[in-house]
């Protein structure tokens, strides 16, 4: 990972003309000093030692690579899943999240800061934070905090302070701004630890390394069962953590083809999409540079998806800079096909997927259908426990 980020990189944190740092002078050399505490604490065995014990023995790593053989006699493809929905928590964020408590914990801060949109991540900081013994802010839109109710008592319980943002569209985006504010204030104490590949660096590429384990695991797993490399690996990609981590292992592999599945949500108009790679163009979010999704006056649009996870307007630098040199094709998936697939994955093979990774489920099916025999790696990035009620609800399956 090192070594692809680096060679990657034209000068530090930046991904070809993407990522940066556009801060005030005071946080840009605590980042600075983040990031070399986490060069350090990455080259250290017992950083890594007890980074590996978490991972196994608290979240049930290595998570398998499942071969979905129903589906596979169904859509006329080998189909395989990389499980990340059996992690502790439901799913990837795990990861990332208690690779940045314990990174937190080591560099000796006493709180963890972060956002949260559904309360995935937010529920895995709450976790993380618990287990390793610091103390944790949650901010959340006051209308995600309405739409998540069991995430946010989930946080709760887990001793988490939530925080209700009541500004702008009162979601994602805002509660990004005011934990941003919060930590401002409290940065010699707090560590900021965000929820994807976005951010200003060094966190594109702290998320990245923490989540690199799962395109690491897929590899050799894939190698393992088959005796040979998959045809193609493909992800979900909201802020771009599960896919990055996953494209990873697989990157220098020229003859694997790399797909990253955005979401088309109701359409392509700006305002009906969280497609960012799709239709964003240049420019400054959240304190790094990306394809953004924007209006016509270059203001940030809002975005939207059925999977809420998947719903910010930016998107990880590095993605960015992937599509330029064409190394990864982005596709889309709309609202209809991912709840179409959520369905095919729960009744051929007995998985709820979450609807974030419904979408690459979706794409892998398109990809099957069309080129009959490949190999398929899937992230399967989360479980859907969380959406059951959401699909019922609204999407009902009649047959
Ligand atoms: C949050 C989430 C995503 C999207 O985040 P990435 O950073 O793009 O991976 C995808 N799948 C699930 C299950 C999630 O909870």
């Amino acid at each position: 990972m090192e070594t692809l980020t680096n060679n990657m990189a034209q000068k530090e944190g930046y991904f070809g003309i993407y990522g940066g740092q556009y801060i005030n002078e005071e946080l840009k050399a605590e980042f600075d000093n983040i990031y070399e505490q986490f060069l350090k604490l990455t080259s250290d065995d017992a950083f890594q030692n007890e980074l590996k014990d978490l991972l196994e023995h608290f979240s049930c790593r290595p998570t398998p690579v499942y071969f979905a053989k129903n589906l596979s006699e169904k859509f006329g493809c080998d189909i395989y899943l990389k499980r990340e929905d059996l992690n502790h928590t439901g799913a990837h964020k795990i990861n990332h999240s208690l690779g940045e408590v314990l990174l937190a914990k080591k560099i000796g801060k006493k709180k963890v800061i972060a956002e949260t949109g559904a309360g995935q991540h937010g529920v895995a900081i709450a976790t993380s934070a618990a287990l390793l013994g610091l103390e944790c802010d949650i901010y959340m839109g006051e209308v995600d905090i309405q739409k998540a109710m069991p995430n946010v008592n989930r946080m709760k319980i887990l001793g988490a302070n939530v925080i209700p943002v009541y500004s702008g569209q009162k979601t994602l985006k805002e509660a990004v701004d005011a934990a941003f504010e919060a930590y401002q204030k409290e940065y010699k104490t707090a560590l900021y630890t965000i929820g994807s590949v976005v951010g200003p660096h060094p966190f594109p590429t702290i998320v990245e390394y923490f989540q690199s384990v799962i395109g690491k695991e897929s590899r050799e797993q894939f190698l393992k069962m088959t005796g040979t490399l998959p045809d193609c690996v493909i992800a979900c990609v909201g802020g771009g953590s599960n896919s990055i981590g996953m494209f990873d292992g697989f990157i220098e592999d020229k003859e694997v083809k790399i797909y990253g599945v955005e979401p088309l949500g109701k359409g392509e108009k700006i305002g009906e999409n969280a497609a960012s790679l799709t239709y964003g163009r240049e420019g400054i979010l959240h304190g790094f540079k990306c394809l953004l999704l924007q209006n016509d006056d270059n203001t940030v649009a809002d975005a939207y998806s059925v999977a809420s996870g998947l719903d910010y307007p930016g998107v990880g630098p590095k993605h960015c800079y992937l599509k330029d040199i064409g190394r990864v094709e982005y596709k889309t998936i709309n609202d209809k096909e991912a709840i179409d697939a959520f369905y095919e994955l729960s009744r051929t093979e007995g998985i709820i997927p979450a609807l974030e990774s419904s979408h690459a489920i979706a794409y892998g099916l398109k990809i099957a259908k069309e080129n009959q025999g490949k190999k398929i790696l899937i992230s399967l990035s989360g479980r859907g426990d969380k959406d059951i009620e959401f699909v019922l609800e609204n999407y009902p399956k009649t047959f």
